[in-house]
């Protein structure tokens, strides 16, 4: 039996929000933008437990009204995040303890499935690193620092690559505690210092195009269609608790 913790990331401000309220608490269908994936984990029998990172003043708001309320009760850790992405996920990765894959997820990803996870699992399970993400539909060119265009990118390679971002956890953590002694500028997401200390190839598997990082207020009216498309709509169960149907079909 595998041991895989998910961290999950909630520690942005969310400065293109435009908002007092940071958008991985703003409200999705009556219920915070990071209750879904939190959600998504809690009901999958491929996690063990989850770390969630959040801003040290949200930490006891975390606590009370999201993990206690809403019963999550695999969240073993609320852990204070850093003023960059890549200080959140080391300081969740440092709260880890007997993991064997650890699944990073940003918490502002509402969307995230079982199957998504299920794919990741797989593909990590191959390499020891895999991230989710989906064939560009759009052409991608390099600016130059003249403000033009200096190239343009085979589209057929071209992916966006999503979260969950899934790792052997020691390749990850070998690879973070190298970075906090390297130039972190550029560091966007986690296969990118994995990728720099070489140790594994990064596999892509298929996310899905619905997977989506609530960034803007755009993003929530998005969010707001899906909910209602059905996929993601939560029901209750007989003994009260609410479940995702989209998840329960797939067990
Ligand atoms: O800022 P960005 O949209 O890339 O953030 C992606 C995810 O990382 C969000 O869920 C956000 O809360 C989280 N994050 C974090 N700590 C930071 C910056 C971002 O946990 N310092």
């Amino acid at each position: 039996m595998e041991n895989n913790t998910a961290i999950v990331l909630a520690a942005g401000r969310g400065k293109r929000m435009n908002s007092s309220i940071q958008k991985q608490f703003m409200d999705l269908g009556g219920y915070p933008v990071l209750y879904y994936s939190l959600r998504c984990f809690q009901d999958s029998p491929l996690i063990r437990d989850i770390i969630l990172v959040a801003g040290e003043e949200e930490i006891s708001y975390c606590k009370s009204e999201i993990v206690e309320r809403y019963g999550f009760s695999k969240v073993c850790a609320v852990v204070p995040g850093g003023r960059e992405r890549y200080d959140s996920v080391y300081a969740g990765l440092c709260a880890c303890s007997g993991c064997d894959y650890v699944v990073i997820h940003d918490g502002a990803r509402p969307f995230v499935t079982e199957e998504i996870l299920r794919r990741g699992m797989e593909g990590v399970r191959a390499t020891g690193a895999c991230v989710a993400g989906m064939p560009s539909k759009d052409t991608v060119k390099l600016m130059g620092d003249d403000g033009c265009i200096s190239g343009t990118l085979n589209r057929d390679r071209v992916w966006i690559i999503q979260t969950p971002q899934i790792f052997s956890y020691s390749i990850v953590r070998s690879a973070y505690d190298k970075l906090q002694d390297q130039d972190k500028s550029h560091i966007t997401d986690d296969a990118m210092v994995v990728e720099r200390n070489g140790e594994a190839s990064v596999r892509l598997v298929e996310g899905s195009y619905r997977n989506i990082k609530i960034t803007t207020p755009e993003d929530l009216e998005v969010g707001e269609i899906y909910l209602k498309k059905g996929n993601y709509v939560l029901t209750h169960r007989k003994d009260g608790a609410r479940i995702n149907p989209a998840l329960s079909q797939l067990r």
